[in-house]
C-alpha cells in the first residue's frame, strides 16, 4: 500500500494531522474553491443542466441496470476490432494479467496516464517491484509519483501541494534549483517526459467511458499526454473498471457534457480521444497490440443492493469532493483510500468488502447534501452514507455510547410528558456548567466539539412552552376579524373544497 492510503489510525486521527497542516489546508482550499465556482459557472451557462443530468442519470441507471448485456456487446465488438480483451475479478487478477502481458513484452518500461483504476489496483508498485521502470505522465501523478504519495483528489492528484513544494521535488528530480513558476515547471516535466515517451514498451491508460456499440474506450484529457501513451509504444495495456461501459456515442454526447463542466468547469477538455482497436494498415501511429483489462474489485457486489448500485454510475469527475466541507478541510489523505471525498467514503469500504475496517470513514461526513447536488448524475451520496453508518451498527461496530444514548432519546422522543420532565431536570442539571449561555466544558461526547468551538445550553423555555404562551397572548390580544376578511377567507375556503384540495400548503 502507497504510504500516504494507510488505514493505519482512524479517519479522525488521519483529519486532525491534516487540519495541522496549513499548507495543505490552504492549497486544497485555494483549488477546491476554483473548481467549485467554475462548475457553477459552467453548468449556469449550459442553460438547461437538470435536464441533462437527468439525462445522465438516467443513461447510468439503464446501463448499470443492464451491464451483463452491454459488457457482452463491448467485449465482442472490442475483440472484433482486433483488441485482447481480459477480466480480472480482482487485485491479484488484474496485476496478474498486466505482469504476464510485460513479461511477453520483455517491457523494462511502461509510460501511464491518469488512471484511478491503477491506482486502486496497486499497478505500480507490482511493475517496479519486478523491475519495470513506471513513468505516470500526467503532471498531477508524476508529482505525487516523485513524493511516494497517492492521489488525494479524483481529478488533481496532486491538489495537497502548493507550487513551493511541487518546485522543490521537481528541483530533486531535476538535479538543478527550479523556480516556483508553473510554465517553468511544467516545461521542465514536458522535457522529461518526452524522451520516457519516445522509449516506452508499454503504454497505459485509465478509460473514461467505454463505448458498447463500437467496443471504444474515450478518454479525456487537458494535456495530450494519454494521447502520446496511446500513440508512441507498441502495446497498450487499458484498465477499466467493469460499470465505465455506456450504450452508444449518442450516450457519450450527454457525458461529455457532464464530466468536464462538473471536474474542471470546462465545456470540454483540451483533449477526448476515442480509440477503436489497435493500429489498422495504413494508419500513422497508435500501438500494434491493444489490451483492455476489465476490472471488478468489488464492483460487482454492488449490483442488486438497492442502497448501493447506484454508486456504479459514478463518472469520477471529483464534483462531490470539491463542494464537501470535510474534504475541503481535511484533504484527500485522511480518507485512507485511493479514492476520498464523499465518494470514497461510500466507495472504499464497497470496493474492500471490508466494512470493519472502513468503519469510521462513513463519519466523515456531516451530511449536508452538498455532495449529491453537485453530483452530475444524481448520486444520492449523503443517504449512502447513512446506510453505511446504519450497516456498522447492524453489525455491531457501533459505539456502545452512541447506541445507548439513540435507545435513551428514543424513548425520550416517545413520549411527550416524559420529553417535558427531561428537558425541564436538564435545564436545572446544566446550571453550574452554563456560562454565557454556552457550555465549555471539554468532557466525554463534548470534547471533539468543544475543543473549537462552544455548545449552545439548553434554552430557558423550549419551543412548545414559548408556544403555548405566544397563543394565549395571541387569543387574549388579536382584534376580532373584519368581516370582509372573514367573508373572503370563507370564500376561498368554499373554492378549495370545491376543488378538492384538503390542506396544506400549495403553491
Ligand atoms: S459521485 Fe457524482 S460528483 Fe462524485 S465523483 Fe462520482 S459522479 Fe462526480
Amino acid at each position: 500500500m502507497n504510504p500516504a492510503q494507510s488505514t493505519q489510525g482512524t479517519v479522525k486521527e488521519r483529519a486532525g494531522v491534516a487540519l495541522n497542516n496549513d499548507f495543505l489546508r490552504n492549497a486544497v482550499k485555494f483549488t477546491t474553491e476554483r473548481l467549485r465556482s467554475g462548475k457553477q459557472a459552467a453548468s449556469a451557462e449550459h442553460g438547461n443542466w437538470e435536464e441533462w443530468r437527468e439525462r445522465g442519470r438516467q443513461i447510468r441507471l439503464h446501463t448499470i441496470a443492464h451491464l451483463d448485456y452491454y459488457l457482452n456487446l463491448f467485449v465482442e465488438n472490442a475483440r472484433s476490432n482486433g483488441v485482447h480483451v481480459h477480466f480480472a475479478p480482482d487485485t491479484a487478477a488484474a496485476t496478474d494479467i498486466v505482469m504476464t502481458i510485460a513479461r511477453n513484452k520483455q517491457a523494462e518500461s511502461v509510460v501511464k496516464s491518469k488512471s484511478m483504476v491503477s491506482e486502486e489496483l496497486h499497478i505500480n508498485r507490482a511493475l517496479e517491484l519486478a523491475g519495470i521502470e513506471t513513468i505516470e505522465s500526467d503532471l498531477g501523478e508524476y508529482i505525487i509519483q516523485l513524493a511516494g504519495e497517492g492521489p488525494s483528489h479524483i481529478v488533481i492528484p496532486a491538489i495537497h501541494k502548493n507550487r513551493y513544494q511541487i518546485a522543490e521535488l521537481l528541483s530533486e528530480d531535476a538535479g538543478e534549483e527550479l523556480p516556483p513558476d508553473t510554465t517553468i515547471l511544467a516545461g521542465y516535466v514536458r522535457r522529461k517526459l518526452r524522451e520516457k515517451f519516445l522509449g516506452a514498451d508499454i503504454g497505459m491508460t485509465g478509460c473514461n467511458f467505454a463505448i458498447a456499440e463500437t467496443g471504444s474506450m474515450v478518454l479525456f484529457e487537458n494535456e495530450g499526454n494519454a494521447r502520446m501513451v496511446t500513440t508512441l509504444p507498441k502495446t497498450q495495456i487499458t484498465l477499466m473498471g467493469m460499470e465505465r461501459i455506456i450504450p452508444s456515442w449518442e450516450d457519450l454526447e450527454v457525458m461529455a457534457t457532464l464530466l468536464p463542466r462538473s471536474a474542471t468547469g470546462q465545456r470540454l477538455t483540451m483533449y477526448m480521444s476515442g480509440i477503436t482497436g489497435p493500429k489498422r494498415t495504413g494508419d500513422g501511429d497508435g500501438p500494434e497490440e491493444m489490451h483492455i483489462i476489465i476490472v471488478d474489485n468489488g464492483r460487482s457486489e454492488q449490483l442488486g443492493d438497492p442502497e448501493f448500485q447506484e454508486l456504479l454510475n459514478c463518472i469520477r469527475c471529483g464534483a462531490c469532493l470539491n463542494v464537501c466541507p470535510v474534504y475541503r478541510h481535511i484533504g484527500g489523505h485522511s480518507y485512507g483510500g485511493t479514492y476520498s471525498g464523499p465518494i470514497g467514503a461510500v466507495l472504499t469500504p464497497a470496493l474492500n468488502r471490508n466494512v470493519a475496517e472502513w468503519d469510521d470513514i462513513a463519519n466523515a461526513s456531516s451530511l449536508c447534501g452538498a455532495c449529491s447536488e453537485a453530483c452530475p448524475v444524481k448520486i444520492p451520496l449523503h443517504d449512502m452514507l447513512v446506510y453505511l453508518r446504519r450497516r456498522k451498527v447492524e453489525r455491531g461496530h457501533g459505539n456502545r455510547w452512541e447506541t445507548l444514548g439513540m435507545k435513551g432519546f428514543a424513548v425520550l422522543m416517545a413520549n411527550s410528558k416524559r420529553l417535558n420532565l427531561a428537558l425541564k431536570m436538564g435545564r436545572i442539571a446544566q446550571k453550574p456548567v452554563v456560562h454565557n449561555k454556552g457550555i465549555t466544558l471539554k468532557i466525554g461526547p463534548l470534547k471533539g466539539w468543544n475543543t473549537y468551538r462552544v455548545a449552545p445550553s439548553m434554552a430557558d423555555h423550549s419551543f412548545r412552552e414559548n408556544w403555548q404562551e405566544l397563543s394565549k397572548d395571541t387569543r387574549r390580544t388579536a382584534p376580532p376579524m373584519n368581516a370582509e376578511t372573514r367573508d373572503r377567507m370563507e370564500q376561498i375556503l368554499r373554492q378549495r373544497r370545491a376543488s378538492g384540495i384538503q390542506g396544506g400548503h400549495h403553491e
